[in-house]
């Protein structure tokens, strides 16, 4: 049987997490596979390939559901992390503070995961399944994410909070999608990150946005019970209470940019 391989896209968490070890695993450069790359609408919605980078998603010519997933691109480190950075290889990363985390949970994103002989589907809820874990079997490979089409007008907007304002690992972020009808809320996705082993959604949130009207006022109905399932923690980054205090903070200029 051969020997697992392991993955190896852009290379920007693939390599800083080795330095000062030899590689010895054996490893599968894919970034050169065209299947894997690039971005298509198709009739149910979009497909991310997975090695799409940060800067082609800056680039394509997508609809306002995505103007969230674009700003977190925007924030991925620099512009050579961007260049080279993929969208797959910072979900498969499952780092709790992955900028792209939030936003495709926002956007109900599904994963295509294949092996030499099966494809499959997962929602992003079930890939992530802790800090630097995930639902991938031995030999296999995210080959790219879907976005469903929203069934009203959508729109999606992404905050992070770092040290400083650029180049800094998120403190916390936060990501929403609202659909949008007759002026109302329809329907909100909203996920934080960096507040939790993996994102989460605010499920208590959504439901409180639901049918809202879009009157300037969609902050307002953000309380700290609705973070109830968050478990951020203490560390060099920040206390558990400034990530809740600023996640509430996120959250509610994240919804009072949503206005008609
Ligand atoms: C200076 C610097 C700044 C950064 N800033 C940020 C930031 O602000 N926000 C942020 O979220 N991240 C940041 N990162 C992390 C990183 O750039 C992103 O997570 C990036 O999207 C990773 O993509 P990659 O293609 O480089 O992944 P790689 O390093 O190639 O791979 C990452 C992991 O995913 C696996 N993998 C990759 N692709 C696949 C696949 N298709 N199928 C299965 N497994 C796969 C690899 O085996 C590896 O374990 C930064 C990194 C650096 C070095």
């Amino acid at each position: 049987m051969a020997r697992p391989h392991t993955v190896l896209a852009g290379g920007t968490d693939f390599y800083p997490a080795r330095v000062g070890g030899a590689i010895e695993e054996d490893v599968l450069d894919i970034g050169g596979i065209p299947i894997l790359r690039g971005i298509s609408c198709v009739s149910a919605g979009w497909r991310l390939g997975a090695t799409t980078t940060w800067s082609e998603l800056l680039e394509a010519d997508l609809p306002p559901l995505f103007d969230g997933l674009k700003q977190a691109a925007r924030e991925v480190g620099g512009r050579q992390i961007q260049n080279a950075g993929t969208l797959a290889g910072n979900l498969c990363n499952a780092s709790p503070a992955a900028d792209g985390v939030p936003c495709l949970l926002a956007l109900d994103a599904e994963i295509e995961i294949a092996s030499s002989t099966a494809t499959r589907r997962v929602r992003l809820d079930q890939f992530i399944t802790g800090v630097r874990r995930t639902s991938l079997a031995p030999g296999e490979l995210v080959t790219a994410i879907h976005v469903p089409k929203p069934a009203q007008e959508a729109r999606s907007a992404f905050l992070k909070l770092g040290a400083r304002r650029y180049l800094v690992i998120s403190i916390a972020m936060a990501a929403a999608t609202l659909e949008i009808a007759g002026g109302r809320v329809a329907n909100a996705r909203i996920a934080v990150g960096a507040c939790s082993a993996v994102a989460q959604r605010l499920p208590a949130l959504e439901a409180a946005l639901r049918d809202a009207p879009l009157d300037g006022h969609l902050a307002d109905r953000v309380e700290r019970s609705h973070l109830a399932s968050l478990t951020p923690i203490d560390d060099i980054r920040g206390s558990a209470t400034y990530r809740s205090d600023s996640t509430v903070v996120l959250l509610r200029r994240l919804l009072a940019g949503f206005v008609p």
